[in-house]
């Protein structure tokens, strides 16, 4: 088979990659580049009135015949590991009729972001094709086989790949962690791994990354709890990413500890509900100690109500509207709420925020750069709000890769998602084979 790292060789975000045999050729995931050719932050902007001829000449698409709209189509199905944009935020370029292998829970929550976002960011997929753990399917040539893996982004996958004819295997990892609720999938899975792999494409994006003061999920929990225990202010604040299902489930198990209330906002309250029979351990609006905050955002009535009902999850109103709480009944009781920075001309009108604690549960390179990051400095400053930074990575540590690379044991490793391929041999030895974005690879 012949492999070609479009983009990710070097890089954290965007990721392309193709494979090729006889006359079958696959794409796995196709995303958003998170830095531009400036090196300056991606902006989905950028996209908005450019034809993907314009976007390939710019280098955000690649040449790949056969696969965008208007073309005949030479591409036989494109693979989807997992639900960030980083990964699948280019697809409404491709042709309609070439088939998206994604998950059932990954295809609703784009499905979600593309209610709650604006038009230019939407991502249409209009052929999908619903894979599952572990149940292999062919593509042409080649037999892929998911594997559900831990990861922040729900319903992660990694891909066994194997070409039918020659019988070489490839396995992508994916983005992945050891360290979530679903830690057990990824334990499984170097216990009693598939063999005989010619090829590792691995992650790297904690190469030169620290792992920071919490290890995993479960720390992040007692984290959680004890910023609750210890909080004078009934009103404590936890900032993260409204599709980190892990992170809400474990805001949730810390609230239930500490007596406290979780509130959630429509958007959350949504992206919960379409994942509701997907796992049922995940926290629901109308479950005991959940509330949806509800309110006015600057005259314009709640803009994500707005957003539901002129969506198919209209029905959800009612349900929202008989657990709903207003602004300014938080914190007569204890009450962890859940925001992020669009949130803030509501969280402004709780009463007692001032000098509250604000959990800080994401990634801290977002809020690095005061500037760029001056919505939320500002927001923290102007309510003298206390600042725990309570996190844990959503990728693997150097540590679990090893873990993976000797249980693969792979003929080949090539580095991807990542910015430091080069320190993979010191780590994983000479099996490594750092690749260039573009460069053909025979397998
Ligand atoms: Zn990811």
């Amino acid at each position: 088979m012949q492999l070609i790292i479009h983009r990710g060789t070097h890089q954290i975000g965007g990721t392309c990659v193709e494979l090729r045999s006889g006359k079958t050729r696959i794409i796995l995931d196709y995303g958003m580049p998170l830095a531009a050719s400036d090196g300056k932050e991606f902006d989905d902007r950028f996209l908005q009135d450019r034809s993907a001829a314009e976007l390939i000449k710019e280098r955000v698409l690649f040449d790949i015949p056969g696969l965008y709209k208007g073309q005949e189509p030479q591409v036989n199905g494109i693979l989807i590991s997992h639900s960030h944009k980083d990964h699948y935020g280019l697809l409404s370029y491709l042709h309609p009729d070439i088939c998206v292998y994604v998950s059932e829970g990954v295809l609703k929550l784009i499905h979600v972001l593309n209610v709650f976002t604006h038009k230019r960011s939407h991502v249409v997929i209009s052929k999908p094709c619903i894979v599952k753990h572990k149940v292999s399917f062919d593509i042409g040539d080649f037999r892929v086989t998911p594997y559900l893996v831990d990861h922040s982004g729900f319903d992660a996958m990694s891909f066994l790949i194997e070409e039918k004819p020659t019988g070489k295997r490839l396995f992508y990892s994916g983005d992945f962690r050891a360290s979530g609720w679903k830690r057990a999938l990824v334990d499984r899975f170097i216990k009693n791994p598939p063999k005989n792999i010619d090829c590792l494409l691995m992650e790297g994006t904690m190469i030169e990354r620290q792992g920071g003061a919490y290890q995993d999920e479960q720390a992040v929990l007692d984290g959680v709890e004890g910023v609750l225990k210890k909080a004078e202010k009934n009103v404590i604040l936890a900032y993260c990413s409204g599709q980190n299902i892990d992170r809400i489930v474990t805001f949730y198990k810390a609230a239930r500890r500490a007596k406290a209330t979780l509130v959630i906002d429509p958007y959350i309250a949504t992206v919960l509900h379409v994942l509701k029979n997907e796992r049922n351990k995940i926290p629901q609006l109308d479950w005991d100690s959940v509330r949806v905050l509800i309110g006015n955002y600057r005259g314009r009535g709640d803009v994500y109500i707005n957003k539901i009902v002129n969506s198919d999850f209209k029905y959800l109103t009612f349900g929202i509207g008989k657990h709903k709480i207003k602004a300014w009944d938080i914190g007569k009781e204890k009450a962890l709420v859940v925001m992020r920075d669009s949130m803030i001309p509501l969280i402004r009108k709780v009463p007692d925020v001032k000098g509250a604690t604000l959990i800080y549960s994401q990634w801290d390179g977002y809020i690095r750069d005061k500037k760029k990051a001056s919505i939320f400095w500002d927001f923290m400053r102007e309510n003298d709000l206390k600042l725990e930074h309570i996190h844990t990575s959503g990728h693997a540590t150097v540590d679990i890769l090893k873990q993976l690379a000797r249980a693969l044991k792979p003929k080949r490793i090539i580095p991807i998602h990542t910015e430091h391929p080069e320190r993979f041999k010191e780590y994983f030895g000479k099996s490594v084979a750092i690749a260039e974005d573009g460069q053909l690879i025979e397998i």
